[in-house]
């Protein structure tokens, strides 16, 4: 094996694949110096598994040769780079070596359509094919499908792969014509209708037979690009909504513009999607999967654009100070997980408990509330502490400098999101 050969193609397809946020790369690049293990900047990253566990993945692309020309995408066919395409024994010795190593728990690939979607998406499922059957490789693996790719070809890849996803790109149709007009969102949401009635099916069938194999068991996800064109945040969580209520998704990424290519279609390559947008966006996200908000909620046709100062959920609440103060020994837990300040942890906790006692703003504290948001939104029988009707403009304000306050004090814990 011509090992320079490799290192160059690793470090072109690890650099290639780095835009795709559906695991976020480590970054890092530690040596060993006598230890033990080390860290290394070309494709290793982290993702985190159905149960939570944190792993580490080769994230690299297959080949980043494209016959398409995505305006947003740095492999494009225009643009001017240096091409490299993997093998497909390449990258299972690669995977291998990793994983004995102890470098990495899994593999994260895709690929640039090189010739078709078929022949792309047959590479793919080769790769997992042969680490799953020639070498009984068990690490976690996640591929990225081809849109276009035959459901054949599809259900080949659930057999073999942990997660499958297919990135949207682009939140809206307009937008995706305008930047990629090769693609189409029908052709994406083709194989994830498909992804979603295999799972289904398989989930099913398992439940008889129990020898049938899994079909994808960490689901799918998908991804989108924030930023590339000007889409509100209540368009893209309304998008995201869409995809998690009827494709079965177990995650929606979200990744800001990176502006790498001069094109009067995208934004000024100077300019950059703030972190914090992204992060709000995940905020909304986690707001509709685990608190029962509706994306129509969280923004609207006056507000379609999230809080940067403030996170959505208490946004949300200093919007709608109407509902509020919420009774913490009487409220539905529906209401108690809208308060700021009270995460799903906290509310299960809070239910528990006031079978037992009336509780009060201390036993909050002990259950890990945040009081200092909280205290504004609730009430008890036998308290009444903080005046309801300090007004949405200084409640934020006295809000706001509370967090500012805490940031400063270099010894206190980091606020939870909520
Ligand atoms: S098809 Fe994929 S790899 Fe090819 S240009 Fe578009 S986004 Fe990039």
């Amino acid at each position: 094996m011509d090992f320079s050969r490799i290192q160059e193609k690793l470090e072109i397809l690890a650099d290639a694949a780095k835009y795709d946020v559906s695991c976020s790369s480590s970054g890092g690049n530690r040596k060993n110096n006598g230890g033990l293990g080390n860290s290394h900047a070309s494709g290793i990253c982290h993702s985190y598994t159905e149960d939570g566990r944190c792993v580490s993945l080769l994230k690299i692309l297959l080949t980043n040769h494209c016959i398409f020309d995505c305006a947003y995408c740095v492999s494009r066919k225009s643009n001017d780079i240096k091409r490299a395409a993997f093998t497909v024994e390449e990258v299972v010795d690669l995977t291998i070596n990793f994983y004995r190593r102890n470098y990495i728990e899994g593999l994260f690939l895709s690929s640039g359509i090189f010739k078709d979607a078929d022949t792309t998406m047959e590479r793919l499922v080769r790769v997992a094919k042969k680490l799953r059957t020639e070498h009984r490789f068990n690490g976690y693996i996640h591929l990225k499908s081809i849109p276009g790719a035959s459901e054949e070809l599809m259900k080949e890849a659930g057999l073999y792969a942990d997660r499958l996803s297919i990135n949207i790109e682009i939140p809206t149709e307009k937008g995706l014509k305008l930047l990629a007009p090769d693609k189409s969102h029908a052709e994406m949401i083709k194989p994830m209708d498909f992804v979603k009635n295999e799972l289904i099916l398989y989930k099913d069938e398992r439940k008889i037979f129990k020898k049938i194999p899994k079909f994808a068991p960490a689901g799918q996800s998908t991804q989108m690009i924030v930023g590339a064109t000007n889409e509100t945040d209540l368009k893209i969580i309304k998008v995201a909504n869409h995809f998690y209520q009827n494709f079965n998704l177990k995650r929606v990424y979200y990744s800001g513009y990176v502006p790498v290519l001069e094109d009067s279609r995208l934004p000024s390559i100077h300019s950059q999607v703030p972190i914090l947008r992204e992060n709000r966006l995940y905020q909304a996200d986690w707001l509709m999967r685990f608190y029962g908000f509706g994306a129509d909620e969280i923004l609207d046709k006056n507000n379609p654009f999230l809080d940067l100062e403030v996170d959505p959920k208490l946004a949300w609440a200093l919007r709608n100070r109407e509902n509020f103060p919420v009774n913490i020994n009487t409220a539905p837990k529906e209401m108690i997980l809208r308060v700021p300040g009270i995460g799903t942890k906290s509310t299960g906790k809070i239910l528990m408990a006031r079978k037992f006692q009336k509780l009060t703003l201390d036993h909050l504290q002990k259950m890990g509330v945040a009081v200092n948001r909280a205290k504004y939104f609730v009430e008890f029988e036998s308290e009444n502490i903080f005046n309801r009707l300090i007004d949405e403009q200084n409640l934020r304000k006295i809000l706001l400098s509370g967090m500012k306050s805490k940031f400063q004090n270099p010894f206190s814990q980091q606020l939870s999101l909520f």
